[in-house]
């Protein structure tokens, strides 16, 4: 029988979203800041904050502490229950929520998040359909992964997923699926979701990310949100933000849907909501959806719905991010990030697009500037070839920095605490 760490996890547990064979996952012993280290002492500097969650940086004190203090006091209490940290949380979320978000349900995942939304947004309408997009994830239950469009969706195919889900075009101005100019568009993505609606019937709601994320961090044009926001109300359709990645001040905002000053019917947030100390996932809601199930069934729970131990961090979490002043630092440091990523794409042909908000990047690889041919497609992952963007984040990691890498780019998105030397390393 073996000892060695990475052997007996890849033997005896399931690693993500992979076919099993080959795994050998990093056995990583300590973690601080913006770093972490393996079991033979190498130090990787942490330029997705894992899976852009660990927003406050890894061990952050007060959210330990938090987690310590609520274990002593009240480890677990049922969900027909209230306890203090229920309450306060509650009350903290409204501090920092889009105003007219007033009511939530606390899940314990990014995904659970949107399976929630999804139901609620059908029960609150009546109505049926949801609208998403091709290019998006919105996790890999029978709800959120049937409202996912990219390529993990065709995985799940055998496995059956909710039915009356249908996709339209994302905001993509580097690779625009409408073949339109930028600047000379009109926005008709956001058109073409309204043709969607007025050519289906029993439509719900439509799920947005509003920077999609792990699918290339694309910024929609300024006019692109308010405008889905405003043909989705006059349609009776919700809107759906999912903020699971692009929540607590990833995008130099509290939740990326201010920038356009919109509020969404429903706001799904998890990740950066505890740091990732414990899994909580948030579901935001209008104070209209709120007073509909004041008179109809909630027809939806978890035995660890605002489970306590999820909720004491995510107070000190926020605590922490106004303390540290993050949400600010996060828009100032990733101008910083995102000068700097720019002038290394000037000096490397290929480096086709660079984007991003915040300390929230994308660096998109392709084999040629001019045509932007990729140097790989989503089916090429989807027929596990070998990626040329996984031999460049391997690369990295050998050279100890760790990003995300997703079919043909690179996701760049540190901690909100990380100093102008990391940038610069
Ligand atoms: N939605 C978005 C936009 C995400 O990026 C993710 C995860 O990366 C999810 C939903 C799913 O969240 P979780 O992994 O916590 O279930």
């Amino acid at each position: 029988m073996t000892d060695d760490i990475s052997e007996l996890t890849a033997r005896y547990t399931y690693g993500t979203w992979r076919a099993q064979r080959g795994w050998k996952p990093l056995h990583v012993t300590k973690a601080e800041g913006c770093h972490f280290w393996d079991a033979s002492g190498k130090r990787y500097l942490d330029f997705s904050s894992q899976l852009v969650c660990s927003n406050l940086g890894h061990q952050n004190q007060a959210v330990i502490d938090a987690i310590c203090a609520q274990a002593k006091e009240l480890a677990f209490i049922g969900p027909s229950y209230t306890c203090d940290v229920r309450a306060k949380a509650a009350q903290k979320m409204l501090e920092v929520m889009p105003k007219g978000l007033e009511k939530f349900f606390f899940a314990t995942s990014g995904t659970e998040a949107n399976e929630a939304a999804i139901k609620m947004a059908r029960l609150y309408t009546g109505k049926h359909k949801i609208i998403a997009r091709y290019t998006s994830y919105h996790g890999s239950t029978a709800g959120s992964i049937a409202a996912t469009g990219d390529l993990r969706r065709w995985f799940v195919e055998p496995t059956g997923k909710i039915p009356g889900v249908i996709f339209g075009p994302e905001a993509n101005c580097y690779r625009c699926p409408l073949q339109q100019k930028q600047g000379t568009c009109g926005t008709a993505c956001a058109d073409y979701l309204a043709y969607m609606i007025d050519h289906e019937e029993n439509v719900a709601a439509i799920i947005v990310e509003p920077i999609v994320g792990t699918n290339g961090v694309l910024v929609p044009p300024p006019d692109y949100l308010p405008k889905l926001a405003e043909l989705a109300k006059k349609r009776g359709v919700l809107l759906i933000a999912d903020e699971v990645m692009t929540g607590w001040g990833r995008t130099g905002k509290w939740f990326a849907v201010e920038h356009w000053g919109v509020t969404p019917d429903i706001l799904t947030t998890a990740k950066g909501v505890t740091n990732a100390a414990v899994p909580l996932g948030v579901v935001a809601t209008s104070r209209a959806i709120a007073d509909f199930f004041d008179d109809n069934y909630f027809a939806h729970g978890h035995t660890y719905e605002a489970h306590p131990l999820t909720l004491a961090p995510a107070i000190a979490a926020i605590n922490e991010y106004k303390r540290l002043d993050l949400i600010e630092r996060s828009a100032k440091m990733g101008e910083l990030l995102g000068q700097k990523l720019k002038a290394l794409a000037a000096k490397h042909p290929s480096i086709g697009d660079v984007r991003g908000l915040g300390l929230f990047w994308a660096v998109e690889l392709v084999k040629d500037r001019t045509t932007k041919e990729p140097f790989n497609t989503p089916q090429d992952k989807a027929a596990r070839k070998p990626l040329v963007i996984d031999a460049v984040a391997a690369e990295m990691t050998k050279r100890g920095v760790t990003v995300l890498a997703w079919v043909s780019h690179l996701v760049i998105a540190p901690p909100l605490i990380v100093t102008e030397e990391e940038l610069d390393e």
